[in-house]
Parts: C-alpha cells; sequence; structure tokens
C-alpha cells in the first residue's frame, strides 16, 4: 500500500501569536514555523504502518513556500520515503489544496491519504473531507485508532458522544486525531538520511488549478482580554452578579 500524507507548514503551535496592527491577518515576521501537529500524528501513523509491514511507501506533500521543503524534510526524517511540494506564495484554501490534492493522488494512485484532522492556523477543518468528495472515496474523520484489514480500514472515531467504529474500504481518507499516537522525534542518523531524500518540486499551474482564493478575510482581531475573577461569599451573591452583573441568567 501506497500512502499520500498531505503536511502543512504553520506557526508554531508554541508561540503566542500576533494580530498585525493593520487587522489583516497574523504577524508572521520573524516566527517559529512548524508541521501542523496533526499531521505530525498522520506521518507517524502512516510510518508505524510501514513498519508493521501494511505500507510500502510513504509520500508526503506540502503546498506553500519554499521554506515548507523544511517540513517535508521533518517528515521524511520521521521516516517517509520522498516528497512532493507544490510552491506557492499565495494563502491556498482548503478547496484548492483538496483540488491540488486530487490531482496528486491521480499521479501517484495511494491506496490511502492520512490528513491532519485540521490546520492550527486556520482550523478550517475541511480540507480532508473536501478532498473524499473530490475523489468519491470513502472518508474517516477525526481517527483515533486505525487497523488494517482485508481491503479495508477499521477506524475508531471521536464522536461528541463517544467513540465509533467505522470499516472504510480502500481507496480511502482518514484524518488524524489527537489521542491517534505520539509522534516520534527525528534520530541524528535520521535527519542525515532524509538530507539524501527526494523531494519534487511543482507549481499549482502544473496541475492546472486555479488557486485563487474564493473567501475575502474581512478582519483578524484578538480575543477579548480576561478580567481578573472575585469570590464570592454566598449563593445569593453568586446568583446576584450572574444575572445583575454578567446578564447571563
Ligand atoms: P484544514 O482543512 O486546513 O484544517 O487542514 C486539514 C489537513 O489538510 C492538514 O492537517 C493537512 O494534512 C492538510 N492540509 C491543509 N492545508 C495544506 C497545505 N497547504 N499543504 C499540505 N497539506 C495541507
Amino acid at each position: 500500500m501506497k500512502i499520500l500524507v498531505p503536511v502543512k507548514r504553520v506557526v508554531d503551535y508554541n508561540v503566542k501569536v500576533r494580530v498585525k496592527p493593520d487587522q489583516s491577518g497574523v504577524d508572521l515576521a520573524n516566527v517559529k514555523m512548524s508541521m501542523n501537529p496533526f499531521c505530525e500524528i498522520a506521518v507517524e501513523e502512516a510510518i508505524r504502518m510501514k513498519e508493521k509491514g501494511l505500507a510500502e511507501e510513504i509520500v508526503v506533500i506540502s503546498i506553500g513556500p519554499t521554506q515548507a521543503q523544511e517540513t517535508i524534510r521533518t517528515a521524511l526524517a520521521m521516516g517517509a520515503d520522498r516528497g512532493i511540494l507544490i510552491q506557492t506564495d499565495e494563502r491556498v484554501e482548503p478547496l484548492a489544496v483538496a483540488k491540488l490534492l486530487a490531482k496528486v493522488v491521480e499521479e501517484e494512485s495511494p491506496e490511502l491519504v492520512m490528513l491532519g484532522k485540521q490546520a492550527i492556523d486556520d482550523d478550517s477543518n475541511a480540507t480532508g473531507q473536501m478532498l473524499a468528495a473530490l475523489l468519491g472515496w470513502p472518508q474517516a474523520t477525526f481517527a483515533s485508532a486505525v487497523e488494517k484489514e482485508d481491503g479495508s480500514l477499521k477506524v475508531t472515531r471521536e464522536i461528541d458522544g463517544g467513540l465509533q467504529t467505522l470499516s472504510v474500504s480502500l481507496p480511502a481518507v482518514v484524518t488524524s486525531d489527537l489521542r491517534l499516537n505520539e509522534p516520534r522525534y527525528a534520530s541524528l542518523p535520521n535527519i542525515m538520511k532524509a538530507k539524501r531524500k527526494p523531494i519534487d518540486t511543482k507549481s499549482p499551474d502544473d496541475y492546472g488549478v486555479d488557486i485563487s482564493p474564493r473567501l475575502e478575510v474581512i478582519k483578524v482581531s484578538e480575543p477579548p482580554k480576561r478580567k481578573g475573577g472575585v469570590k464570592v461569599e454566598t449563593v445569593a451573591e453568586l446568583v446576584d452578579k450572574l444575572k445583575n452583573e454578567a446578564g447571563v441568567i
């Protein structure tokens, strides 16, 4: 089985993001960027499948600026086999990403596309679902366990009411949730080895996909500052404050 894993370069999850003064977006100047954490989990799961002998090749793909090569290299150092960079400096929305991925799937014919459930920059949680729809493939989103069966996958999903188990026939699209696994750190020898693994560079035009945005960002703003709490003496005082100060009951 060949597995395709799309990985996105995003602001590192430890960074406290700052909004640009003109409220047009988040300030990315001199900010640490890393692989989206849910994509790391997807890469880890693909590697575990390969280690169990269930997959032969793992191809990682990123759509983004030249620096997204570093994100691909991180996945190669973890254990993926080769990379594809679709290079663009434009902001690429989930639908355009899904269309590009659909083209790559046509070329590469993987049996499984393993994505993160969402990218932590835009929190769209849409690309996997859109890709499955474009391909007409079954999808299992928010996976917390994946087991290979003959010609299908048994996927446990985290849903509001608890856990749901699905059987999806292959080829399929799966998106990873937080509890699927704990991604490994790349060892130094593997980081060195990854430098020799191939990364193919393409452009969105090579696939004939129009990536121009369909969404307009009106404004990006910081969440309101949290005010300090107060301690109340009695339940009656609490109810009074909730009613008359907070206006929530
Ligand atoms: P989203 O739908 O934007 O929340 O992203 C969900 C998943 O789609 C991510 O975890 C990635 O696996 C994939 N993805 C989204 N954008 C990109 C991108 N620019 N390059 C590669 N993969 C992406």
